[in-house]
């Protein structure tokens, strides 16, 4: 077959998965919480399957979780929506960053995408049509090139994706990256596509900024958010899509046919769950807690880091060290020391090497301990 995809093969999360599971190490590699969510949230999901809750929901989500995302919004952004027009419940943020993406690239349409990027941007750009344009972050902070980002912007360009907090960098936007943006495109039908998926998970006291909080910038944007991150419950696939009226229109168009609804008693649980704000705004600290024991323990490592400011992923770097590729080193550190993680060059459409590993801390705090231990022998 000739593939519409052809630099394209198994993601690294799963290899790095199977690997960790292979050679029994501890997996720090692919982003998911090594622990279970909160037995309340599973014995709303029971009751709601027990109650019959199991046919197809509203295309666009159930309505009294579309509710309590409006209400969420307008707690953490002081933001009014309109939940029956601008929310959609989809089947993971991976869905609402596909659907955003078909909702407004056509065939020639130049993409922008900031390197390191997240693996299932370019694809969804290319099933589309689309020409990736590829802008590298700023080294050594992951901040935004502003200029270069500019200099990228041409006649085709249509969309730019963002995420802040950004995976794998930690990097969170600030209010100048934002009004940045909007002057660039205010002049030009160029949208946004911005994934906010570790929207609650923020340190130091950084704030997260989403797009929406500006003015502009809410008028062309598709904010793409996650349950997985923020329930602990990355299994269930459920996220989903912000954006005004006549570009949630066009994006539930394209929901509708890739999957039409996301699983019924799931949206009722987590509605009823998501009635006590302090169920998610908990977050930021509870995260905080653990880079800071993992970070603490780092400085025990051979390896170089700068602490995350978001996400739940933290970088290091061993340039100093060895010569090795980061994908080497992540295989070696996996099968000898047995701790996965997640080499960055694969972020870059180029592989572009520059000698850093990616950690998931999200794990408990004796996993983490355990993982320190291994990683502090010289490598
Ligand atoms: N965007 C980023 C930056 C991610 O790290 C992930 C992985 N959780 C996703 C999107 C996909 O989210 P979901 O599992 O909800 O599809
Ligand atoms: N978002 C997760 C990560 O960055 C992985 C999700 C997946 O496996 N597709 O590790």
């Amino acid at each position: 077959i000739n593939s519409k995809l052809p630099q394209v093969g198994t993601t690294i999360f799963t290899v790095m998965s199977k690997l960790a599971a292979d050679n029994k190490a501890i997996n720090l590699s692919q982003g998911f919480p090594g622990f279970d969510c909160y037995p309340y949230l599973q014995d709303l999901v029971s009751e709601y399957l027990r109650k019959g809750f199991n046919q197809y929901a509203p295309m666009s989500g159930v309505e009294d979780l579309k509710n309590r995302l409006a209400e969420k919004t307008k707690i953490l952004y002081d933001i009014q929506l309109n939940a029956e027009e601008e929310i959609t419940v989809v089947s993971g943020a991976t869905e609402a960053l596909y659907a955003a993406v078909t909702a407004v690239v056509r065939n020639g349409d130049e993409v922008i995408l900031l390197e390191p990027a997240y693996d299932s941007y370019a694809p969804a750009v290319v099933l589309n049509g689309g020409v990736p344009v590829y802008v590298s972050l700023n080294l050594p902070d992951f901040s935004v090139d502003w200029g270069k980002v500019k200099a990228a912007i041409t006649d085709k360009t249509r969309l730019i994706m963002v995420n802040t907090p950004h995976n794998p960098c930690g990097y969170v936007w600030t209010q100048e990256d934002l009004n940045t943006l909007a002057e660039l495109i205010k002049d030009r039908e160029i949208y946004v596509v911005s994934d906010e998926v570790y929207e609650h998970i923020t340190f130091d006291g950084k704030k997260h900024l989403s797009l929406m909080t500006h003015s502009l910038l809410r008028e062309r944007t598709f904010v793409c958010c996650s349950f997985g991150k923020t329930f602990h419950i990355t299994g269930w696939k459920l996220g989903y899509c912000l954006a005004p009226k006549d570009l949630t229109s066009e994006f539930r168009k394209i929901h509708q046919f890739l999957t039409f609804s996301s699983c019924t008693p799931m949206q009722y649980a987590l509605a009823e769950y998501m009635t006590e704000p302090s169920r998610y705004i908990y977050l930021n600290e509870f995260y905080q807690k653990k880079r800071d024991l993992f970070c603490e323990g780092l400085k025990n490592t051979p390896f170089k880091f700068t602490p995350a400011q978001g996400s739940f992923f933290q970088l290091v770097s061993y340039g100093h060290l060895s010569e090795e590729s980061d994908y080497e080193l992540a295989v070696r550190l996996t099968k000898e020391i047995g701790v996965a993680s997640i080499p960055v060059s694969v972020f870059y459409h180029d592989q572009k090497d520059h000698k850093m590993l990616r950690f998931c801390f999200a794990k408990d705090e004796e996993v983490l301990e355990q993982a320190l231990g291994l990683l502090s022998r010289p490598l």
